[in-house]
C-alpha cells in the first residue's frame, strides 16, 4: 500500500503528520507529501486514520 497527497488540495493543517509522521511530512512548499515507497506495515492503520481524518480528503491510499 502506498499513499499520495493532492498537492493542490492540502491546506497544511498538519493532522496527517501528527497521526502518522512515518508516512507524511511537510515538503518545501509546506504542504504534506507522502513517502514514495510502500507504507510500513506497522503504520498502515495510522495512515488510514490520517486519510479518514484529512479535513479536505486529499489523501489517497492505493496498491
Ligand atoms: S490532513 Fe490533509 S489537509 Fe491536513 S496536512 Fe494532511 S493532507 Fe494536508
Amino acid at each position: 500500500m502506498k499513499a499520495s497527497v493532492d498537492q493542490d488540495g492540502c491546506i497544511s493543517c498538519g493532522l496527517c503528520i501528527d497521526v502518522c509522521p512515518e508516512v507524511f511530512s511537510y515538503n518545501e512548499n509546506e504542504v504534506s507529501q507522502a513517502i514514495e515507497g510502500d507504507i510500513p506495515e506497522n503504520c498502515l492503520e495510522r495512515a488510514e486514520e490520517a486519510r479518514d481524518g484529512c479535513p479536505v480528503s486529499v489523501i489517497d491510499l492505493f496498491e
